[in-house]
């Protein structure tokens, strides 16, 4: 054996040179790594005993990607690129062959796909999830995929980002073998085969085969854009992709390599792939929590108790059956138990229907509820979540009712959407034991969880919650006590906005419109129609109700998309909001009842009075401590209201746009239109300081 580098050595067995790399945590291609890796071809290459090469990494993973701390630092010497790289492994004379294992992804598959041949363990993923960072693969890979997998498939998997098996990539041609046993001892004896039996070197830059289609008929990449506009909308990268693809078509392999880089490089310095990379940290600073160790020990959850079977009890049951822990769902009457019951099975069918899971997959998971109408089946469930309807009393009679029959151990938690954890605690005999754990809804597809820690709350509970949400598949974050925690007293400051925006100024359509331009999947007016008027509508008790004008939408039996109409009409099986020139005329009259002039606004005011009010909440929340840090009101805006993540976030967008600018457009809407738009004392000071969200840090204690 011989050492090539620090991390790449080189070891001839009967005729073919394995190069082995050992670069932890994940062999990641650093300049080590990629220098290592040029010198073995060349040395096999010159070595007469090899007839062929295998690359191997030791440890969890084949090469997992590029290594980001290399990045922007001028002290890491350009050359071997890892461009140089794949040209070497691609240039060799004697066959290459990757030997993977693990998640493969990035720069690391790009490598993969510079070999001849491929064989991966049944266990194996790879992927190019560039675009997850606001980037493209930028080493050959929009240029080679699709000279396997064809464009349109190429497109999708660059496109969307998500790694593949082992055996979708084999029935892709992205690999040639999947192996059983010993992967290098496999990899050694496929590539004396290949030479045995004079197989010849498959360089994938040399396939055209797979490009003819596309170039007879362009259109594809046109309908493709059309495919995923929806989802790409904002996005840089996903269009630099096609673009890069459209050039390995109608380039020469050279030039659509040149073109590849060029694209990347305009990605690579947009605000949208910086406000992406941004976030991909700030998921992780959000996971943190500073005086909860990583060590603390956590319970077992085995199996769970769900109370009431609503919109949310059902959606948060399939979360536990889809992993295959029992759930007892308790009800208040059969009649409701039997519709709770219903859904889940409704919607388990239909993912059948629609191949996501089998019939037997359906069979299993119904067959793990035990619906019941008594409580005192929760005796011995590892974790109750109440998920009753949202009033305080209800919510103190169930608690004291589980505290009563749940086994010592067992987590108590509520779902509740705005009430205090701390008050609901109150009423049990273990606070310590209790939690909030605040879904959203649709419960079993949003991926947010607010994990809601109380003043009582134990860090051993905590802890068992966090583990369970991210078990769940789940983006767990921790949130203090207070009205609407993070996510819904931000939304509701933004609400209050649009609400006196309605009043004064503008209609639902206009409003929302600017949202969704920002980025938004819809505005505030289509997402309560989406969610129902009625949801906190306080009926008769509502108080000024001829200025109320979601009152008087409610009292016209207009709750929203579920009866065909709120603040918009539907058409039947329709999504699309259709302004009613009723509701306008609601709209106004509210006005005039209340005294109140309407007149014109500025988009660009319409945003910011939404959005700045939002970033004062935001400085409110961290002020409290409500939120750990910044990333946390970043992360919980993305996944559980879709803050468009080429904004990188709420409190990032705010420093992009500089808090001067911020504080001094809110003196202005404070003194204009509401005085709650006052800038929140945080805001001011980090503001004065020349400060930001992202570098404040919450005060130890
Ligand atoms: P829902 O009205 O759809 O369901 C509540 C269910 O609780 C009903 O089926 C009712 O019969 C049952 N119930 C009432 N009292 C009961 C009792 N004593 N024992 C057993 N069952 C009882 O309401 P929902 O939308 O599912 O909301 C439930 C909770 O989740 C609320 O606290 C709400 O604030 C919160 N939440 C709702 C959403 C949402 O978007 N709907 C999102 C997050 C959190």
């Amino acid at each position: 054996m011989k050492t090539l580098s620090q991390s790449v050595s080189y070891d001839v067995q009967d005729g073919v040179a394995v190069l082995i790399t050992d670069n932890p945590p994940v062999n990641a291609m650093s300049y080590h790594v990629r220098q290592g890796l040029v010198d073995g071809v060349r040395e096999a290459e010159n070595d007469e005993n090899v007839e062929a090469i295998v690359l191997h990494c030791e440890g969890r993973t084949f090469f997992a990607g590029m290594d980001i701390s290399e990045f922007g630092n001028p002290d890491v010497p350009e050359s071997p690129s890892i461009r140089d790289v794949i040209e070497e492994l691609e240039g060799s004379s004697k066959p290459v062959v990757a030997a993977i294992h693990g998640t493969t992804l990035g720069g690391g598959f790009e490598t993969a796909l510079g070999c001849h041949y491929r064989v991966a363990v049944p266990s194996a993923r790879v992927g190019l999830p560039e675009v997850k960072l606001g980037i493209i693969p930028g080493a050959g890979g929009t240029v080679r995929l699709p000279r396997v997998l064809g464009v349109e498939l190429a497109l999708a998997m660059m496109t969307a980002g998500n790694p593949i098996s082992a055996q979708a990539a084999f029935e892709g041609g992205l690999v040639d073998e999947i192996v059983e046993g010993d992967l290098v001892s496999f990899a050694t004896t496929f590539v004396r085969k290949v030479i045995s039996d004079g197989w010849p070197l498959l360089r994938i830059r040399d396939f055209d085969e797979n490009l003819e289609e596309a170039r007879e008929n362009p259109a594809i990449f046109d309908d493709f854009r059309k495919e995923i506009a929806r989802k790409s909308r904002g996005f840089k990268a996903p269009e630099a992709i096609i673009q890069s693809v459209e050039g390995a078509v109608n380039l020469p392999f050279d030039e659509a390599l040149e073109n590849e880089r060029r694209l990347f490089v305009e990605c690579q310095n947009s605000p949208e792939a910086k406000a992406q990379q941004y976030f991909f940290f700030a998921e992780r600073q959000a996971k943190k929590i500073p005086d909860v160790p990583k060590d603390t020990p956590t319970r077992e959850i085995q199996s769970v108790g769900v109370i009431g079977a609503g919109t949310m009890g059902g959606g948060i049951s399939m979360n536990f059956l889809n992993r295959g822990i029992p759930v007892t769902l308790i009800e208040a009457t059969q009649e409701a138990l039997d519709r709770g019951v219903g859904t889940i099975e409704k919607n388990y069918v239909r993912s059948a229907k629609k191949g996501r899971i089998t019939a037997d997959d359906v069979e299993l998971r119904m067959s793990l509820l035990t619906p019941s109408l008594d409580d005192e089946d929760l005796a011995d469930v590892d974790l109750v979540i109440e998920a009753v309807f949202e009033d305080m009393d209800l919510k103190k009679s169930v608690f004291k009712r589980i505290d009563a029959i749940c086994k010592p151990g067992c987590i108590l938690a509520s779902n509740t959407s705005y009430l205090d954890i701390n008050d609901i605690a109150s009423v049990t005999t273990r606070p310590e034991d209790v939690i909030g754990l605040h879904f959203f809804s649709p419960a079993n597809i949003m991926r947010l969880l607010e994990v809601v820690r109380g003043d009582k709350t134990s860090n051993e509970v905590l802890a068992t919650c966090m583990k369970m949400g991210t078990g769940l598949g789940k983006v767990a974050v921790v949130v203090g006590v207070c009205r609407g925690f993070v996510g819904n007293r931000i939304l509701s400051a933004r609400m209050r906005q649009s609400d006196d925006l309605l009043r004064k100024n503008a209609m639902p359509k206009e409003i929302d419109q600017v949202i969704y331009d920002f980025g938004f999947p819809m505005g505030p007016f289509a997402m309560r129609d989406l969610a129902g008027l009625d949801i906190g509508w306080l009926k008769d008790e509502t108080p000024d109700k001829e200025t109320d004008v979601r009152h008087q939408l409610c009292t016209l039996g207009r709750l929203g998309q579920k009866t065909g109409g709120g603040f918009y009409d539907y058409e039947e099986g329709s999504r699309t909001p259709i302004p009613n020139a009723n509701v306008e005329q609601i709209i106004r009259d509210a006005a005039t009842f209340a005294g109140l002039q309407r007149e014109g606004i500025s988009e660009e005011d319409m945003l910011k009075r939404m959005i700045y009010a939002m970033v004062n909440e935001a400085a409110k929340i961290l002020d409290e401590g409500i939120a750990l840090n910044a990333a946390a009101i970043d992360v919980i805006w993305v996944y559980g209201y879709g803050w468009p993540t080429y904004r990188g976030g709420l409190t990032y967008y705010a420093d992009q746009v500089g808090l001067q600018n911020v504080v001094g457009d809110l003196d202005r809407f404070a003194k204009e239109y509401d005085p709650e738009l006052e800038p929140a004392p945080l805001l001011r000071r980090l503001a004065e300081e020349g400060g930001s969200f992202g570098k404040f840090v919450q005060p130890a204690g």
